[in-house]
């Protein structure tokens, strides 16, 4: 934490462009495998976390985003694992919001720090949050993390408000048989609240037995959902996953977040960098490029580190490769490695 770090100077190239003419301008950072939950969907019950040394450190994080942000990146997502579980968060935080260019600092969060932390992060400028919240009731929130406590959680999300984001998402994991019965609900919560919420499909990944029988559409939410709420087409994008719907007479948004069914990778615009540093140019694909190597070996230096980046452009597959019909996963890392 003590080392001095300089800021990178931004670059004149034309910034970070892939083979097939896609403008990678966002970065999802990853800066812990840990987590205080342990959701069904995301992890296994017995979870080995990696050792300390094998992770990046808070300063190593922001050399990487420095880079990133000198080569064009103007929005980072800081995720997890739980973000808000890593030490001296905060400090990396006002940071990144520091880079110059870097014009959004969002960040992921279960929730469960959010009462501790919420008018922190907002002070050291984090623009938009998003919370997963799956279900409104108790014992269901138990058993879907768990080890969570909703009423932490339901604080959480209350601190956030009061701290004043620019605004607050709520992402809910779609699963038949467990919260499907309550779309109407944890929209109804989102108009209460006047914050967006997306409804997020099941991705399968990681070896934790993803069972096929709880996927559950985001076309048959949305179905559902239409039953109930009218729901306006919204242009409004992310460049990534999420289509968006208004709703009249609310400031609220319903997001869809749909990998199966509906594909987004002609615009993909993002990459993603693991708590250990590999950076994954496709959530949906294995090819990664470690770039823990060429920070630990080039400390102060970051002309190697910036053209690791670029090179591993090189290798951002066109599409992705989610298949429900495959015994295994393809991609069998856990969501908590890559960041969702
Ligand atoms: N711990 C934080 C949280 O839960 O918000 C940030 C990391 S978590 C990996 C990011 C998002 O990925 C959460 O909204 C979570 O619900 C989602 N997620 C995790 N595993 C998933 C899976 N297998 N399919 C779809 N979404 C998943
Ligand atoms: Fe933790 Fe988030 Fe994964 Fe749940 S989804 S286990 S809260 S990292």
């Amino acid at each position: 934490m003590d080392a001095p770090y300089r800021l990178p100077v931004p670059s004149s190239s034309t910034g970070l462009i892939d083979k097939f003419g896609r403008q990678v301008t966002y970065l999802r950072l990853s800066i812990t495998d840990r987590c205080d939950f342990r959701c069904h969907y995301c992890m296994a019950e017995e979870m080995s976390f990696l050792p300390r040394a094998e992770i990046l450190t808070l300063e190593e994080c922001l050399r990487v985003a420095g880079c990133f942000v000198g080569l064009g990146v103007n929005k980072i997502r800081v995720t997890g694992g739980e973000p808000l579980v890593r030490q001296n968060v905060l400090w990396l935080l006002e940071r990144l919001a520091a880079l110059p260019g870097m014009q959004e600092l969002v960040l992921t969060t279960n929730g469960s720090q959010l009462e501790r932390l919420a008018a922190g992060l907002r002070d050291a400028g984090v623009k938009r949050l998003n919370i997963s919240l799956d279900t409104l009731h108790a014992e269901r929130f138990r058993q879907i993390t768990r080890i969570g406590n909703l009423a932490q959680v339901l604080r959480g999300i209350d601190a956030a408000l009061t701290a004043g984001f620019e605004r607050v998402k709520i992402n809910t994991v779609l699963l038949r048989g467990i919260n499907d019965d309550e779309l109407i609900d944890l929209v109804q919560f989102a108009i209460d609240h006047a914050i967006d919420i997306a409804f997020i499909e099941q991705m399968p990944l990681g070896e934790i037995g993803h069972d096929r029988q709880d996927w559950f559409s985001g076309e048959e939410a949305m179905n559902r959902l239409r039953q109930r709420f009218t729901l306006l087409p919204s242009t409004d994008t992310t460049g990534g996953p999420a289509r968006y719907w208004r709703m009249p007479e609310t400031t609220s948004r319903i997001g869809f977040i749909s990998p199966h069914t509906h594909n987004f990778c002609d615009t993909c615009n993002r990459v993603r960098v693991t708590a250990r540093g590999e950076l994954y140019p496709c959530l949906g694909d294995n090819g990664a490029v470690p770039l823990m190597p060429v920070l630990r070996q080039q400390s102060t230096d970051d002309a190697l580190l910036r053209s690791a980046i670029v090179d591993a452009l090189g290798i951002k597959a066109r599409g992705h490769d989610f298949n429900l019909q495959i015994d295994r996963p393809r991609v069998v890392r856990f969501m908590s490695m890559t960041g969702g």
